[in-house]
């Protein structure tokens, strides 16, 4: 399965102020839960999904609760049951981040090992809580939380709070919520209970289904380099002494830059040569041909050029600069560590393309090792 679907943000029917908030986390396509889910949440149709952290779950019900949530009244109006705090912090950090633009929305973590007090004042005119069921309870019971006027409900990792033996509390939870409202759970596995939860909370649920992306990349060992963007040349520059790596592919987001660091290249004494689609066959081919016969060490392009062309078994792959698409890292460093061979990859990042980067590790499933650029010494 890909990470990505065809649909985009950009394209999506919901508030503007919420949008330039996902935007502006650098979400370009939905995830294939995200595709699904959005569209059916928005309807106010109650859903299980079964998917796991990493297929982008937290969006998929994060966007359209945002967009529902009445700026103007300032009681809870949906609540997320998450087993951790860790999980409960994170979904509150995440859709924060989303609703950065949107004026008058507070989203509160609620969590046992924190001070009821602050809790209870902090409650005051939050809209979206986010719990681990026990301290829900808690606040349930002291009055503290209201519940008259959730419309949304969603129980994230249902199995882990299962697990964790929290189903009597989430009974509770959802006995005390004894009004019309919208349910939605999400799950990474669908045992018996979870069902019966489904069975007894929910009013006729579609169920969704996403598995994430199994990805061959296992035996490509990732590096990544933090480094300022004047500097970047210049480490690149070092990589390619110390490795001297005579089947090289280099990545660049755009044509110009592939020009600028094929020139560059050349002028360095390197043995390089680059590719884009702006070439006419002719020169594609000649290009192609140097690089299949090992005439050339380094191989510089875009990600559109390198689209079903023979650049594979390289033995290294380096990111000038961080895909723009975070797909792409996959089908970069896919050309290395081909047919059981170890295979490299190097990734140049700047502090501007770091949240990328982030986001590529969790969105592949992914782990780049931090490294050094190597000293001019060695
Ligand atoms: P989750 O499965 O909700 O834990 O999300 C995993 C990671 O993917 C988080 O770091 C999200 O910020 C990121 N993410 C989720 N959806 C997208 C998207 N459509 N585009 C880019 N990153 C995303």
């Amino acid at each position: 399965m890909e990470s990505f679907t065809e649909y985009k943000y950009i394209d999506l029917e919901i508030n503007e102020v919420l949008k330039r908030g996902i935007l502006a986390m650098g979400y370009e396509k939905l995830t294939p839960i995200q595709a699904k889910a959005i569209p059916l949440i928005l309807d106010g149709i109650d859903i299980t999904g079964q998917a796991q952290t990493g297929t982008g779950k937290t969006a998929a019900f994060g966007i359209p609760m945002l967009e529902k949530i009445d700026a103007e009244n300032k009681n809870v109006q949906a609540l997320i049951l998450a087993p951790t705090r860790e999980l409960a912090m994170q979904i509150a950090e995440e859709l924060r981040n989303y609703s950065k633009y949107m004026q008058g929305i507070r989203i509160l973590p609620i969590y046992g090992g924190q001070s009821i007090d602050q809790q209870i004042k902090a409650l005051k005119g939050a809209q979206i809580v986010v719990g681990t069921p026990g301290r829900v309870i808690d606040h349930l019971k002291r009055r503290t939380l209201k519940c008259k006027q959730i419309q949304m409900v969603v129980l994230d990792e249902a199995d882990e709070m299962l697990n964790m033996g929290f189903r009597e509390d989430i009974e509770v939870i959802l006995n005390a919520i004894d009004h019309p409202h919208q349910t939605c759970l999400f799950s990474a596995t669908m045992p018996k209970p979870i069902l019966d939860i489904s069975k007894n909370y929910q009013n006729y649920p579609e169920f969704i289904k996403v598995t994430s992306s199994q990805l061959t990349i296992a035996n490509v060992t990732q590096y990544y380099y933090a480094i300022k963007k004047e500097y970047k040349y210049e480490a690149l520059k070092r990589l390619l002494r110390h490795y001297r790596y005579s089947r090289c592919v280099i990545f660049c987001n755009t044509k110009t830059m592939v020009d600028e660091l094929s020139d560059k290249l050349q002028r360095d004494g390197f043995n390089a040569n680059g590719l884009h689609g702006d070439l006419n066959q002719k020169q594609r081919d000649f290009v192609m041909s140097q690089f299949r016969n090992n005439e050339i060490d380094l191989f510089i392009c875009t990600d559109i050029a390198a689209r079903g062309i023979d650049v594979d078994n390289v033995e290294a792959v380096i990111n000038y600069d961080v895909p723009s698409e975070i797909e792409y890292y996959v089908h970069r460093i896919g050309r290395t560590g081909r047919a059981g061979k170890e295979g490299v990859s190097h990734t140049l990042c700047t502090s501007k393309e770091f949240r990328r980067l982030r986001q590529i590790e969790n969105l592949c499933h992914v782990k780049m090792i931090e490294k050094e650029i190597p000293s001019a010494e060695e």
